[in-house]
């Protein structure tokens, strides 16, 4: 059995690092591209969200590459997410893609139902071998995550462009080809020090951007156009509302594991404009305002795919939240139409505004200090 799973930024080396200490064989799809996303405009329906055309598209070409099984995470509902492995499982019979699917999804009727669609993953491994798996799953998105937000702080700062992309690339793949959690363990650590050599100037004054919204969207570079190194180059210093290794403390263990930042403080800081969910991460993009102004973000993006019902939901009450904190807010909405040009242009008069503001802040910070000096 050949297992293949969609792309999600660098969920892969999370998931492949989980499957292959299970012992199952892994064919992945190339990484996505523009031939992904043709292949999925074509067949999937016109209307379906961005990640479902990718899903598609990564799941033809894994074909190609003789992947026989898909393994998919599966939802209830409110949004589309909850049918998607369906109706790209049916896609794909109509095409004449011979594939097994197995949708891991909260259970109807009784955890059963969740443990026997593990199984036919699993097989016979122990449940002791597949918990010790995902911790390994888990483990290896920290270790993702570490180097990703290390990326964050030099590549705004680095003196030489592209240096922060390269040193990112070469600890990912350290982190990827770890097998054990002692190799995993060296490769962070390695990586965290690539990160670090990376020639930067520390004084360099940076505008500190929160990116926020669909999860998608957020963590595939194909999905969102590069938009983390298109403002690094920029001179932003950005932060992501979710990162894989909180994802899954707060959905998988939990929240079992303290000290780890959760999307449960954008859901209570949602409170006073929505109380309730509305699917995807509506409710955490609304909340995750309030926090990043406290914090002293300069501004705010919201990123998600056209025709996205939570995030249109969040979209809407956004500007409400964004006067309220005085922090200002674009939206960017991709989908298989959306130009990277445009959004360079569109992503620097947003910097271009927010400096100034700062500079603005900081001119009136002055002018009242004179002032008390010389009364
Ligand atoms: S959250 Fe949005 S993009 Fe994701 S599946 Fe639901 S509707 Fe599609």
């Amino acid at each position: 059995m050949k297992v293949t799973f969609p792309h999600m930024g660098n969920l892969y080396i999370c998931v492949k690092g989980m499957l292959e200490y299970l012992g199952i064989e892994v064919t992945m799809p190339p990484k996505t591209s523009k031939r992904t996303l043709t292949l999925g405009s074509k067949y999937g329906p016109e209307f379906a969200c961005m990640p479902l055309k990718l899903n598609l598209g990564n799941f033809i070409e894994a074909s190609e590459l003789g992947a026989e099984t898909i393994m998919m995470a599966g939802g209830c509902g409110p949004c589309r997410f909850g049918y998607y492995a369906q109706v790209e499982h049916s896609i794909l019979q109509d095409l004449g893609y011979d594939y097994d699917i197995v949708v891991l999804e909260p259970p109807d009727k009784s955890i059963t139902e969740l443990t026997s669609r593990v199984r036919q993953i699993t097989g016979k491994k122990s449940w002791w071998k597949v918990i010790q798996s995902i911790r390994y799953g888990y483990l290896k998105s920290r270790a993702v995550d570490t180097v990703e937000l290390l990326s964050f702080k030099t590549r705004p700062r680095e003196l030489l462009t592209g240096e922060t992309d390269r040193a990112l690339n070469q600890a990912l793949k350290e982190i990827d080809r770890a097998q054990t959690v002692e190799e995993l363990k060296l490769a962070e650590a390695r990586g965290s020090e690539m990160m670090q050599d990376v020639a930067v100037d520390s004084n360099r004054r940076v505008i500190k951007i929160a990116l926020i919204g669909e999860i998608f969207t957020l963590l595939e570079p194909f999905a969102n156009l590069n938009i983390e190194r298109h403002l690094g180059r920029l001179g932003v210093e950005v932060d992501r509302s979710i990162y894989l290794s909180e994802w899954i403390n707060d959905h998988l263990f939990m929240g079992l594991l303290k000290g780890i930042r959760s999307t449960k403080e954008y859901c209570r800081n949602a409170s006073p404009y929505l109380n309730h969910f509305v699917g995807g991460h509506g409710l955490e993009t609304v909340g995750s305002v309030p926090v990043y102004a406290k914090q002293g973000y300069d501004g705010v993006i919201q990123l998600f795919p056209f025709t996205c019902m939570p995030e249109i939901v969040a979209e809407s009450l956004l500007p409400k939240v964004s006067a309220a904190y005085n922090i200002p807010l674009m939206t960017l909405i991709t989908d298989e139409h959306t130009g990277e040009a445009g959004m360079i242009t569109r992503l620097e008069a947003f910097v271009d505004l927010l400096e100034r503001k700062q500079y603005q802040n900081y001119q009136g910070a002055r002018s009242q200090e004179l002032e008390v000096r010389m009364s």
